[in-house]
């Protein structure tokens, strides 16, 4: 039989795995979401190092998985790391997964995976899951460029600060959210960015109750307070980037500038505006301007 030229490297999945550390990723709700080599690598790594290993034993009994795991979770990974390198340094192979998604992404794994790239021990991405590309992926906002926050601040006022640097910001904004924060988080935005930032909330994705809220943040407000049932389940918050209008000048300082213009001159009103937004004082001024005769005042 004659044999037909690959352009392209194939890989073959084979039963032994070179001695590493391999970052598994795993489904984030729907078991079937796992890829055939994060399959192969559980099942042929001599440990699994696991957040949760009551919680992931779930996932390998799904897939006929039996290798070892050990528990590597925020508060002992400083401690496992060494047994970690030991072993690899044995020849063994090693993974760690998450409960969820991509280990390191808002999750344990960052102290073990640097502590092995400082002593030249291959780190071996396995990809697949995570929830902040998941959500980005289906939101429809812009993906060209976008922030990834993790989890935002809990206290009020660090809330507000990480929340008055997106004023101008016109990047999307990805953050992790829990139920029990949700509301909260959405109030401080509709205070910090105004109630028509557009917001895009992932409920739920791959699970039966998937959902993606679509609205205006004054609206997710509503939304969100009318029906507790919209209040449960794991969330990813997207804040679409601010609306430049007017030779990009965001609206939002727009909008300040009318305000204070009704109270302070002008030229006070835009010095005010330029320091707090970090724009062009002079362009602001030339806005007001342009706003007020097309006022008629
Ligand atoms: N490492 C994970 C990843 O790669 O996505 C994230 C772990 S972090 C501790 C958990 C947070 O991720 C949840 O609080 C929620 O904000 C988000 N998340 C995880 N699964 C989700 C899902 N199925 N739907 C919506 N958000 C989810």
């Amino acid at each position: 039989m004659q044999t037909v030229p690959c352009k392209f490297p194939v890989f073959f999945m084979s039963d032994s795995l070179e001695n590493a550390l391999y970052i598994v990723s795993t489904p984030i709700g729907n078991l079937d979401d796992i890829t055939f080599r994060a399959v192969s690598v559980l099942k042929n790594v001599d440990l699994i190092g696991a957040e949760d290993t009551r919680h992931s034993r779930i996932l390998l009994d799904h897939y006929g998985i039996d290798t070892r795991m050990f528990s590597l979770h925020d508060h002992n990974e400083q401690d496992k790391k060494n047994y970690i390198v030991d072993q690899i340094r044995q020849g063994h192979s090693v993974a760690l997964i998450s409960d969820a998604g991509t280990p390191l992404i808002s999750d344990p794994g960052y102290h073990v995976a640097s502590y092995c790239r400082e002593l030249g021990i291959r780190v071996i991405p396995v990809p697949g899951p995570s929830a902040v590309i998941s959500a980005l992926s289906a939101s429809g906002l812009p993906t060209d460029k976008f922030v990834f926050g993790g989890f935002l601040p809990v206290k009020e006022k660090a809330l507000a600060d990480e929340l008055q640097q997106l004023v101008c910001e016109v990047k999307t904004y990805v953050y992790y959210e829990s139920p029990r924060r949700i509301l909260d988080t959405v109030r401080a935005i509709v205070h910090v960015l105004g109630a028509e930032r557009r917001l895009v909330i992932a409920r739920e994705m791959t699970k039966t109750f998937e959902s993606f809220y679509d609205l205006n943040a004054g609206e997710m407000l509503a939304y969100l307070e009318e029906d507790a049932n919209r209040l449960k389940g794991e969330f990813v918050v997207m804040i679409a980037g601010c609306c430049k209008k007017n030779d990009g000048i965001p609206a939002e300082a727009l909008n300040l500038l009318k305000i204070l213009n009704e109270h302070l001159p002008l030229k006070t009103s835009a010095a005010i505006c330029a320091e707090f937004f970090h724009l062009s004082k002079n362009e602001l001024y030339r806005q007001g301007l342009e706003e007020q005769s097309s006022r008629g005042d």
